[in-house]
Order: C-alpha cells, then structure tokens, then sequence
C-alpha cells in the first residue's frame, strides 16, 4: 500500500481539505490517520501557543557560576544569590 504523501498530510494537518482519493485512503489506513492526528497535534500546539510559551534563557549568572563550576571542578560557594 502506498501512503499518503507527508506534505499532503501537513497540508490537511494545515486545513486544507485532503483529495479524495487521500481521503479514501485515510478512511481505511490506520498509519496515515496516525500520522495525520499527530500533525494535527502539533499545529494545535504551534497555533496555541503563546509568547510566555516560548522558554527563556537562564540567569546570565547561572552561566557564569556554571562556568566556574567546570573551570574549578567544584561549586563556587554554594547556591547564587537570589535577586
Ligand atoms: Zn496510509
């Protein structure tokens, strides 16, 4: 049996109505259905989230006590100050 594209499925996925023989096959393969609920997911997620989604790195001063963990082979002192 051959599969339903991938760009075909995240164009569905996307909203785009699938052709009728992808959706032919869809109605009978359990994979692609698989593959396309996963997609769908995933632009679920994407279209959900938000700025405060987007991770935010650490503390300019947890690299450096990082850094002086390596470079000296050991904690600098206990935990950092909090701000
Ligand atoms: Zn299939």
């Amino acid at each position: 049996m051959t599969h339903i594209q991938a760009d075909a499925l995240i164009a569905v996925a996307l909203g785009e109505p699938p052709r009728a023989s992808d959706h032919r096959h869809l109605s009978h393969c359990a994979t692609c259905s698989k593959h396309l609920a996963a997609l769908v997911r995933i632009v679920e997620a994407a279209r959900s989230s938000t700025p405060a989604d987007i991770p935010q790195p650490p503390p300019e001063r947890l690299w450096h006590a990082i850094e002086q963990a390596i470079r000296y082979g050991g904690a600098s002192g206990g935990p950092p100050d909090h701000e």
